[in-house]
């Protein structure tokens, strides 16, 4: 049988795991550019080569276009010549 110490720790590990599951798939999503995958055309690169940053690309797994790196300069291109509409760039209230 376990010390009540013992359920305590493996509480408090189950909800920190929990909690750091949370944190990583906020930061999974929480990304200035969202790409809406139902518009997004497979095969078209148009806002990949549109990106002076080369931060998008596409993602293997959806074989649809993905925020890679983090780096945007929020300079619209990629959503301005995305041919479907499928791009949103979420600019920070104080650059607006
Ligand atoms: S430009 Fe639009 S349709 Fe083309 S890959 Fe980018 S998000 Fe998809
Ligand atoms: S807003 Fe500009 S810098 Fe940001 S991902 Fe789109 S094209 Fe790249």
């Amino acid at each position: 049988m376990k010390s009540k110490k013992v359920e305590d720790r493996e509480g408090f590990k189950a909800a920190q795991a929990l909690t750091v599951g949370h944190a990583q798939t906020t930061r999974v999503y929480d990304v200035p550019v969202v790409v809406d995958l139902s518009k997004c055309i497979t095969g078209c690169q148009i806002c990949i080569d549109s990106c002076p940053v080369d931060c998008l690309a596409v993602n293997p797994e959806t074989t649809k276009a993905h925020m890679k790196y983090d780096e945007c300069w929020y300079c619209l291109a990629c959503e301005l010549d995305c041919p479907k509409d499928a791009i949103t760039v979420k600019i920070p209230f104080l650059i607006r």
